[in-house]
């Protein structure tokens, strides 16, 4: 996936999630939105910086990356939602595009779908918009079963 198919995914992904952590439709709603927002779409910029150095779809396109962003916060406190723009990257790059990435790096071998299409496809914002609403389907469902068993969503 090109870099405007991942801003585009990060920011319909952000603000889908921001909505359904607070969806009463009050200002904290909005404050939700810019809060997951803009995290979630710097973090789905992060893999491709591997385009710069290291290896494409490798260096920064796998598991032990994913894993460091999601203790980040854990540790230091802050950088909170990243790792969902880094995870969403992940998975549109896996789905939505022709080739996989290196999950397992420094294992080499690629891992992807065979939905995907190629990066500069006329189908592609079409194949990005649908994967989004399909993450956006999985965080629904995550956050109704966390509130089903009184477990805190945010
Ligand atoms: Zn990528």
């Amino acid at each position: 996936m090109n870099k405007d198919g991942h801003v585009l995914n990060g920011l319909l992904f952000g603000i889908g999630v921001g909505f359904l952590l607070d969806p009463s439709g009050k200002e904290t709603t909005i404050i939700s939105i810019i809060e997951v927002t803009i995290p979630v779409t710097l973090g789905a910029l992060v893999p491709d910086i591997d385009t710069e150095f290291g290896r494409h779809r490798k260096t920064l396109h796998n598991l032990p990356v994913l894993g460091l962003f999601i203790a980040f916060p854990y540790v230091f406190g802050n950088l909170h939602y990243v790792w969902l723009g880094v995870l969403t990257h992940y998975i549109l790059d896996i789905v939505g595009s022709k080739r996989g990435i290196a999950l397992f790096y420094p294992y080499t071998q690629e891992y992807g779908f065979p939905t995907g299409v190629a990066t500069k496809n006329s189908y592609t914002n079409v194949v990005t918009l649908a994967i989004t609403a399909g993450e956006l389907v999985v965080v629904f469902a995550v956050v109704q079963a966390l509130a089903r068993y009184g477990l805190p969503v945010a």
